[in-house]
């Protein structure tokens, strides 16, 4: 029996220079931001979240662009500006459409916000927080503390705007759990749903095992590479906090995602995943 659901939603797109996804551990962090990068050779890539039924909960992972983005649902220079600093929009531009922040694709599968047990976000990276305010009213939002300790330090990557006001529970990982450093968290205490650090993106940033009943399981690596290459050939992304631990955790993502039991491994910015439903 498929008791899990796993919703692949895509709720805008970013744009950002190309070093940014596969700029390798030399990349200097002003190539991966953007600043030598002509107009013309930067990528559109999508910003995921993903919804999934639990027979103990519902939960969504990341929140992807807020309408603050985009009022008009069009690329709006001014408007992300004003939502994200002008730093992070020559580093990422963003659009959503209509119809495609979380909420408004929540509400077309019958879930109110309020609905929701957990929304986890993964880092709080600008693509992956800037709907938060729209899914406020949920249960519980959760980020680990080294990601709200890694949020305070870096201030130009991050925009604290997104989430002032949102109650966030800092939650930390157990030492002796699963994943590159042995760092997780159990979210339901029976192994269904762990939160596995693989920090080197950004200082808390987890991933996120899905596992069914048979042992099959689902592995949602967030920004941990940006598409199925990344792992194959173990590129690491332009922006880091550590090389080493980015290596270390890319390298547990690779192996996880070559195991028999895994049905499925998705980055968050991939652009061949198309949005999707996995029943687990
Ligand atoms: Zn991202």
């Amino acid at each position: 029996m498929n008791d899990i659901r796993i919703h692949i939603l895509h709720c805008g797109r970013v744009c950002v220079s190309p070093y940014l996804p596969y700029g390798g551990k030399d990349c200097s962090m002003l190539k991966a931001a953007g600043i030598t990068t002509r107009k013309r050779d930067r990528l559109w890539f999508p910003v995921s979240a993903y919804y999934i039924e639990h027979p103990k909960g519902k939960l969504l992972v990341d929140t992807g662009w807020s309408r603050e983005m985009s009022p008009d649902g069009v690329y709006d220079r001014k408007a992300q500006i004003r939502h994200m600093s002008v730093p992070l929009y020559f580093t990422n531009q963003g659009e959503i459409a209509k119809g495609q922040t979380v909420d408004e694709q929540l509400c077309l599968l019958g879930v109110e916000t309020k609905d929701l047990d957990y929304v986890l976000l993964t880092h709080l990276d600008c693509d992956h927080a800037s709907g938060v305010r729209q899914v406020k009213d949920a249960k519980k939002l959760l980020v680990s503390k080294e990601e709200v300790v890694c949020a305070k330090k870096h201030k130009t990557r991050y925009t604290a705007s997104m989430w002032e006001g949102v109650s966030l529970t800092e939650f930390s990982f157990t030492d002796n759990g699963i994943g590159p450093f042995e760092k997780s968290y159990d979210l339901f205490g029976d192994g269904s749903v762990q939160l596995v650090a693989i920090p080197g993106h950004s200082d808390g940033l987890f991933a996120v095992l899905v596992t069914g009943g048979m042992g099959k399981y689902v592995l949602l690596y967030s920004d941990g590479g940006y598409s199925t290459k990344s792992w194959q050939q173990l590129i690491l992304s332009g922006i880091a906090t550590d090389r080493e631990k980015q290596y270390q955790s890319l390298t547990w993502i690779s192996k996880m995602s070559v195991n028999k039991n895994c049905l499925e491994s998705l980055a968050n910015h991939d652009p061949d995943v198309i949005p999707h439903t996995i029943w687990l």
